[in-house]
């Protein structure tokens, strides 16, 4: 393959694992990686995050970068004091009020003392946004933060592909803003519009090419053999318009694989073309989906050069040198990396879920740490939900039963005294579906009923779960629901009693968050963002009033029914205890407030001053 030269494969690949050795840490004492713990490192380190290949001496002798190879990056600038960072940027787990006699719901805990930060303008470019295009927690996600940052002040805009299967109902003003970008594409040009339009409030803007590929006319949204090719396009489309309307964010905050070569153009084409004020912010939501692709990539975004890019401290795939791997290039060239929960970043780094990114991480690690995600409290509000037929709260729980009844009444599940057992989600390996299963049958022996609502787009996955559902069907204790429906989301997380989570591994998860915030007690896999939102209600060594549900360590059928049984049992047995794990969940703040700090710190460490 063109590219792969002799010269460059060993040596570099020799480095690559010479910075592993000698920046491990072993995995039994290495610490959770939080965003504190890598300021800490930064600030103690010496230099300010500039990405790799730019400080790379080495590099910069062989480097010819896209144009202006004179060009520089404004010089480092002096540092936050360390104790100042720290103090912004810890964040390990959930704040929750202490418990009171009268169980009243409290309000939220104060935002931690921040410095002065001064308005930034952010750009996300990302391939979901909830509601008008939302797979997963990706969509939930990039509109909770951008939210959150406009509601402190800050300018956000969003730029998404304008999917022709978006839900255009959720969009208001759509209107062209920009005709004919031609959008530089393997040597020639892709004439593209750029739609404007507010999606409940936040501005964003849809590219629209104009090209046979029809890369965002599919019906869904992933799953094709181009997917790379797909959004290596929205990359530099997003980049492009950023360049010809003269925008120049403070941030830019990409999310996942199928916008990582954003950073790759910024720092090897856009900067040498005068956005120099940029700096990037990098999410990986799921470290599995990589993005790993072939030269033609780079021929198509016109980096032209394919033996500098396929190179192990740049775009090279760690495992297989014949490709080139997306989300490790994002890693590489942005200015600061996160994913979405401290345990995750961890898990990444140090405990084999970085997917063969893990020397990737180790090599960054002084700007990679775990930010765990918001939930959107607006949209996710038991009080005003337009979805549930009772509003309710932590001290009026009574009328969260009004809901069950409605969601047995929608289910056509028989009324009594049985507890509901729920999972939502994506029918995804990822989840543990061999232990979803088998909590279905566990609760329909259990005394309990379960509903379960999720879809796959594999048609295997999909016809195995139809399958269940036929089996089932007559049992007036199980209803599963097969097919993406987000209002009927809302009434189960309301109406159901426990949700289950029993993820393989688990980023971060929102789902859980969600149960937490309607009174439905969680019963979770102690991975990921579930460990470090959930709390047993037996074993935690957190106090008694900050408990908040159920965790089980393996991912087996007697540690699922080990949590099961006990939650069942107490549902039975101890009502008022169980009652007392739905309030203290409840009054867990998981709301953007928090999070949103964390990443304004972060923008703020990174931008150009
Ligand atoms: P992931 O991002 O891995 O899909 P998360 O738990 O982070 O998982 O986020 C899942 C989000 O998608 C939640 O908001 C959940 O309610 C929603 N969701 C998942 N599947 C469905 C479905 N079939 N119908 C409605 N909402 C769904």
């Amino acid at each position: 393959m063109p590219g792969v030269g002799q010269a460059g494969g060993l040596p570099y690949a020799k480095g690559v694992l010479e910075s592993h050795s000698a920046s491990s840490v072993p995995a039994a004492t290495a610490p959770l990686v939080s965003v504190a713990t890598a300021l800490e490192a930064v600030v103690t380190g010496l230099t300010r995050v500039e990405p790799e290949h730019q400080s790379s001496k080495s590099d910069s002798q062989q480097a010819v970068p896209e144009a202006n190879p004179g060009d520089k990056l404004s010089p480092p600038q002096p540092l936050p004091a360390a104790p100042a960072i720290e103090e912004q940027m810890v964040r390990k787990a959930p704040v929750m009020q202490p418990a009171n006699p009268e169980r009243e719901p409290q309000a939220p805990p104060p935002s931690p003392p921040s410095r002065m930060i001064p308005p930034m303008f952010v750009v996300m470019i990302a391939s979901e946004l909830a509601p008008v295009a939302k797979v997963g927690g990706l969509g939930d996600v990039v509109y909770g933060l951008s939210r959150e940052l406009e509601m402190r002040g800050n300018a956000v805009e969003i730029i998404l592909p304008k999917y022709s299967h978006m839900r255009y109902d959720h969009v208001w003003g759509l209107t062209r803003a920009y005709e004919n970008l031609l959008v530089p594409w393997f040597g020639g040009a892709i004439s593209t519009s750029v739609w404007f339009g507010f999606v409940h409030g936040r501005k964003c803007f849809f590219i629209e090419p104009h090209s046979a590929d029809n890369f965002f006319n599919r019906g869904v949204y992933y799953g094709h053999n181009d997917d790379a090719m797909r959004f290596a396009f929205f990359c530099r489309a997003a980049m492009e318009f950023l360049y010809k309307t003269g925008k120049h964010p403070d941030i830019i905050h990409c999310h996942d694989w199928q916008t990582a070569l954003a950073p790759v153009l910024l720092w090897e084409i856009y900067q040498h073309l005068g956005m120099r004020h940029s700096r990037v912010c990098f999410t990986v939501h799921n470290f599995r989906h990589q993005g790993i692709t072939g030269e033609h990539v780079l021929r198509a975004t016109g980096l032209n050069r394919p033996e500098y890019y396929f190179h192990y401290d740049r775009l090279r795939d760690n495992a297989n040198p014949r490709a080139l791997n997306l989300m490790k290039g994002g890693i590489v060239y942005s200015n600061f990396v996160t994913t979405v929960s401290p345990r995750h970043a961890w898990e990444a780094k140090d405990d084999g879920q970085g997917h063969g990114l893990e020397p990737t991480l180790h090599i960054h690690q002084c700007k990679y740490g775990g930010v765990l995600n918001g939930l959107d409290y607006d949209q996710f509000n038991p009080e005003h939900d337009p979805h549930i037929p009772a509003h309710f709260n932590a001290a009026s729980l009574e009328k969260k039963y009004d809901n069950k009844r409605a969601l047995r009444h929608r289910f056509w599940l028989a009324d009594n005294g049985k507890p509901i057992i729920a999972f939502i989600g994506r029918l995804d390996a990822q989840k543990g579906l061999e232990l979803v299963r088998h909590a279905i049958f566990y609760a329909l022996n259990h005394e309990a009923q379960f509903v379960l609502l999720g879809n796959s787009p594999e048609a295997g996955i999909n016809d195995h779960f139809l399958g269940l559902k036929q089996q089932l069907n007559n049992n007036p204790d199980c209803h599963l629901e097969i097919g993406y429906h987000e209002e009927l989301a809302h009434l189960i997380y309301a109406g159901a009693d426990l949700l289950i989570v029993p993820s393989r591994y688990e980023p971060c998860g929102l789902t859980q968050l969600i149960a937490l915030r309607y009174g439905t007690v969680p019963v979770v896999r102690s991975v990921g963002g579930l460990a470090d939102t959930v709390f047993d209600k037996d074993f935690s060594d957190r106090p008694l009033h900050e408990r908040n549900g159920y965790v089980f360590a393996h991912a087996d059928n007697a540690g699922l029914e080990s949590a099961l049984h006990r939650a069942i049992r107490c549902y039975y047995d101890f009502p008022q205890h169980f009652q007392d794990l739905m309030r203290n969940g409840m009054r867990c703040d998981n709301s953007w407030n928090h999070p949103g700090q964390d990443y304004l710190n972060i923008y703020d460490f990174i931008r150009d001053k």
